[in-house]
């Protein structure tokens, strides 16, 4: 597996979450699995054994050294390209030079390929390793270390593509003939997750939902025509949680433990969390969580007016999140108009994270667009009834016995949506079983990592 992010070493999203769980899972099924991620300044990573140096990229007028780093954990060896010019710098993303790093990073992994470990599949994900199965069958092509290597790409999330203007795809160290509207070009620009998907042996996103729908102009970015003339390389898998980090049983992060055959700890964990965010502590009023990027893609645009609406039922909100500032100053506006009922937290705090998710009754998710989504599958576990846009991940993780669905985007759905969840939260019975239903939910990576495997078995007989 080669990418960018992997959870525990550096975050700052699901594509983390996805690299932290997966390769262990399918470990347990009898795979064998490396991961391949550059070493950043700020990643976490425990002692490491240097496996390799003075390890070589040279393309287009570049020319780069690197050593790679082993650490092994659940059997999965984890292969840190260590090239400081490129990663030591603060900070994961956003750089100038960004098509370089990650160009230079996806060779580099075709290194660790040909010296360190061989794959029969390689697995990369998102954007960032674009142009390893480009470099592949169009650099490589000849070499008799890949023979019969194939590639499967991971879209993550379809809004983040890597096009990068006026780059030489030779600057890159790529034949002339790549470039163009079939290959990676798009619309002018150089495109790294068009090269993925052009190149690549089977293409997987992250639910089965996410896949149809990024086959439609509405959440294709520009690429629902070119996954439509690929449609039968497409699946979508949905990503599992880490159940031993998300456990309502023992999770040292939350004020009281409890399970599905004692829920009498959440109501002290939702009594901690009012008072932790300087809400009144009222037990009966219903608690409404919400953990999140503040970013258009998770439909704040909706709550502003959605809240308007709202404004004679009794419910208390708590926010946790960052990102764009018009949503952060929405939520600083709903807590200084009404204080008594709103809360927010500025920020990225893992542990308030899960204190959320343990005291809140309802959690919140309206998104745009949400190729799987985690929080939601985090509420299920923790007795926590979602209410969510049925859309992507969304739409095929909760169900009406389990949460509280609207489909059109417009506030009057998703007030909707509130208005019948707190309506079902006054009748204690039923709103229990809701809860029990999805606390019993099966969200383990066991099912994913089958269906990935099948996968590589499917492409690898190619
Ligand atoms: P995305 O990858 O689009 O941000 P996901 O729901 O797939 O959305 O994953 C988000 C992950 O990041 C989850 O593990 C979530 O708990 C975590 N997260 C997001 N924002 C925060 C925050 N402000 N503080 C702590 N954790 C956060």
């Amino acid at each position: 597996m080669v990418a960018s992010e992997v959870a525990p070493f550096a975050k700052t999203g699901g594509l983390a979450d996805v690299l932290g769980a997966l390769p262990a899972a399918l470990v347990k099924l009898g795979e064998e699995v490396a991961v391949v991620m550059p070493r950043y300044r700020d990643a976490k990573i425990p002692a490491s054994d240097r496996i390799a140096s003075n390890l070589r990229v040279v393309f287009g007028a570049h020319a780069f050294t690197f050593g790679v780093d082993q650490v092994v954990e659940q059997g999965v060896r984890y292969l840190f390209v260590d090239c400081p010019p490129l990663y030591d710098r603060p900070g994961i993303y956003g750089f100038a030079d960004e098509h370089v790093r990650y160009a230079a990073f996806d060779q580099a992994a075709l290194a660790v390929a040909r010296y360190i470990f061989r794959p029969h599949v390689f697995h990369v994900h998102d954007w960032q390793t674009g142009l390893l199965p480009v470099y592949l069958r169009e650099v490589l092509s000849g070499d008799p270390n890949f023979l019969g290597a194939k590639c499967v790409l991971t879209i993550h999330n379809i809004g983040y593509q890597g096009r990068f203007w006026a780059v030489p795809v030779t600057d890159l160290g790529l034949p002339r003939s790549t470039y163009n509207p079939e290959g990676l070009e798009f619309f002018g620009d150089m495109n790294f997750l068009k090269g993925g998907i052009v190149w690549s042996d089977a293409i997987t996103t992250v639910s089965p939902t996410y896949a149809k729908e990024i086959q439609t102009p509405e959440f294709g970015f520009g690429f629902d025509g070119l996954l439509r003339s690929r449609a039968s390389k497409l699946t979508g898998i949905l990503n599992g949680i880490n159940p031993e980090e998300w456990n309502p049983a023992a999770d040292s992060k939350i004020a009281h433990s409890y399970s599905a055959a004692d829920l009498s700890g959440k109501l002290e964990c939702k009594r901690r969390l009012l008072e932790e965010m300087g809400l009144p502590v009222e037990l009966d009023r219903p608690l409404i969580g919400i953990v999140s990027r503040f970013a258009t893609q998770k439909g704040f645009d909706l709550v502003g007016d959605a809240m308007a609406l709202l404004a004679d039922e009794r419910f208390s909100m708590v926010v946790l999140g960052s990102g764009e500032s018009q949503y952060e100053d929405l939520f600083r506006f709903l807590r200084s108009a009404h204080p008594d009922r709103y809360a927010l937290a500025v920020g990225y705090n893992e542990g308030l994270a899960h204190r959320i998710e343990a005291g809140s009754d309802m959690f919140l998710m309206p998104s745009r667009y949400e190729p799987c989504g985690l929080n939601q599958m985090y509420s299920l576990r923790y007795g926590t009834v979602p209410i969510v846009r049925a859309t992507g991940g969304l739409e095929d993780t909760v169900d009406e016995e389990t949460g509280f669905k609207f489909t059109d985007y417009t506030p009057e759905a998703l007030v909707g949506a509130i208005q019948d969840a707190l309506m079902a939260y006054k009748m204690p019975l039923s709103w229990r079983t809701r809860m029990l239903k999805g606390m019993a939910k099966d969200l383990s990576w066991t099912a994913s990592a089958r269906a990935y495997q099948h996968l590589y078995g499917q492409v690898a007989s190619f």
